[in-house]
């Protein structure tokens, strides 16, 4: 098994990644809020995840990955009560019903990680799936006595936690003091808490919400923190190996988890917690509010002032990946237009080292290779640092190319190192990296155009013989896959929607 060392936040050292149990890891992300379109921001957390979680497995661990879909408890402005849910907000100023809000966020979030090839979670558990076991850590948390009831709500007691020495602030560096002294906007409900630190476990539901379930409280509704601790719990246990999710989760969101671990079962659930860094556009935090964003779809089609074109799922993955992911990601076309130039680079010489073949043994570039590829091993234990990996498969590049130009003598490598490198190499970029040839990452490849022009003579000939059924049929099936045709004078032409 590899060496993997981790940052934990927690301790904020580099540790020794020791799983709980031998051989299995228990990893828990922090999904998205479906209440709108996934943005790049989130894309990027998720496919930093994702490689974690393709390296993990690649090592040999068997991985038990849940992300999950919140769909209920997460207020407006991230409050944590009297502001209203914004999933709820959504369908009541649309006039639709929640779930179909979250269906229709849900299903354009998955299509989007399908897109940037990102794997799906083991298990992907809905908040509102899970309302009985957050009303048991609640039942819990209140019998421990970290919580109390005001008015139909339920909050937790943070100066009760904090006066036994309990872990507030270490996730997030904040000072117990400042916390307990922060004053908050909303006056009416700082009059249900003891504190301005405390935060919901459980909102009394009033007209506005739609989303609410009966509990011995109230009507209402659990707090966003809730789900996360319920899930994690359920799913992989009071204590678990890793919890992910951006940085910005890390207070009020990631450091409440793990006081309602504690306050429910004394365990604060993960052992080591890791954060990406957020997304930048030309320097500034991408907001929506100034007009500094940017949708995957615009990115993708290149319809936005911000780029000059459109670039492609996986030139956009492999940008993400040469940031390592707790550092800050600038998104400029100029980082972009680069990033497309070191994609392609790195799909030829995967395809020149494929086509590569010796008779030789061995060869004085054996051992160089070898070290390449162990290095490749080192960069991704040392906290999944996939900048130094993909630096490291561009040094292998230049011998590669050097072997398939002529330039280095074929007998330069042995057979058997070859082998490996072709292995190693593919299974890097690949199924690490999670980069794919174009080719089978989607677009208009070459097959692709060669089967749409057959398809479209086919169509052409039955046209030209009456044959509308089956002129018909061709049409229709491209349309239910999205392919719309269109005929003009000269012929027809398609394009995917
Ligand atoms: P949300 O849908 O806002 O709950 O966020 C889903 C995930 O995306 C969380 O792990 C966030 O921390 C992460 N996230 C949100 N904004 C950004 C950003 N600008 N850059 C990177 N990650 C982000
Ligand atoms: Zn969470």
């Amino acid at each position: 098994m590899q060496a993997i060392h981790v940052q934990n936040s927690l301790t904020r050292q580099k540790e020794l990644f020791k799983p709980i149990e031998e051989g299995y890891v228990g990893l828990y992300v922090c999904g998205p809020t479906v209440y709108s379109d996934v943005h790049l921001g989130n894309c990027r957390t998720f496919v930093s995840f994702d490689v974690i979680y393709r390296y993990l497995r690649f090592a040999g661990y068997k991985v038990r990955y849940i992300r999950n879909i919140t769909d209920v408890g997460h207020l407006e402005g991230d409050a944590d009560s009297d502001a209203e849910d914004k999933i709820s907000k959504k369908a009541r100023l649309e006039k639709l019903e929640p779930m179909e809000v979250v269906q229709h966020y849900t299903l354009g979030f998955h299509d989007m990680m399908q897109l940037f090839n990102t794997l799906p979670p083991s298990i992907e558990p809905r908040a509102t799936g899970h309302i009985i076991e957050q009303i048991e850590m609640i039942d819990q948390i209140l019998a421990n006595g970290y919580a109390y009831e005001a008015n139909g709500s339920v909050y937790f007691d943070t100066p009760k936690y904090i006066a036994e020495g309990k872990p507030y602030g270490t996730l997030s560096g904040r000072v117990v003091e400042d916390l307990l002294q922060e004053s908050r906007t909303n006056l009416k409900n700082q009059d249900e808490k003891r504190s301005p630190s405390d935060f919901a476990l459980w909102i009394k539901a009033d007209e506005r919400h739609l989303m609410r379930w009966p509990s011995k409280w109230s009507i209402g509704f659990p707090g966003w923190h809730l789900e996360c601790s319920a899930m994690s719990r359920k799913y992989l246990g009071a204590e678990f190996d890793i919890h992910g999710g951006g940085n910005d989760l890390k207070f009020p969101h990631h450091e409440n988890e793990i006081a309602q671990n504690v306050g429910a079962c004394s365990h604060g659930g993960a052992r080591y917690w890791l954060h990406t860094n957020m997304l930048l556009m030309n320097g500034r935090k991408m907001s929506k509010s100034d007009g500094n964003t940017i949708t995957p779809l615009q990115l993708l089609t290149g319809e936005s002032e911000h780029v000059s074109k459109g670039f492609s799922p996986m030139v956009i993955r492999f940008f993400i990946l040469q940031a390592h992911y707790s550092s800050t990601l600038d998104l400029t076309d100029d980082g972009l237009i680069a990033a497309e130039k070191g994609y392609h680079r790195l799909m030829e010489a995967q395809r020149n080292l494929l086509a590569l073949s010796t008779t030789a043994t061995s060869g004085a570039l054996d051992v160089e290779i070898e070290d390449g590829i162990s290095k490749l091993y080192e960069h991704m234990n040392d906290d999944f640092n996939t900048p130094r990996t993909l630096a490291a498969l561009f040094d292998l590049s230049s011998k590669i190319n050097g072997l398939a130009g002529g330039q280095i003598g074929l007998d330069k490598i042995g057979a058997a190192v070859l082998d490996r490198l072709k292995t190693e190499f593919v299974s890097f970029t690949q199924e690490v990296l999670g980069l794919l040839p174009t080719e089978s990452a989607g677009g208009n490849s070459a097959v692709l155009e060669g089967l749409m022009s057959l398809i479209l003579d086919i169509r052409k000939q039955a046209r030209n013989d009456k044959n509308w059924n089956t002129a018909d049929k061709i049409r229709d099936t491209l349309a239910e896959l999205d392919v719309e045709v269109k005929d003009a004078k000269d012929g027809s032409t398609w394009t995917i929607k």
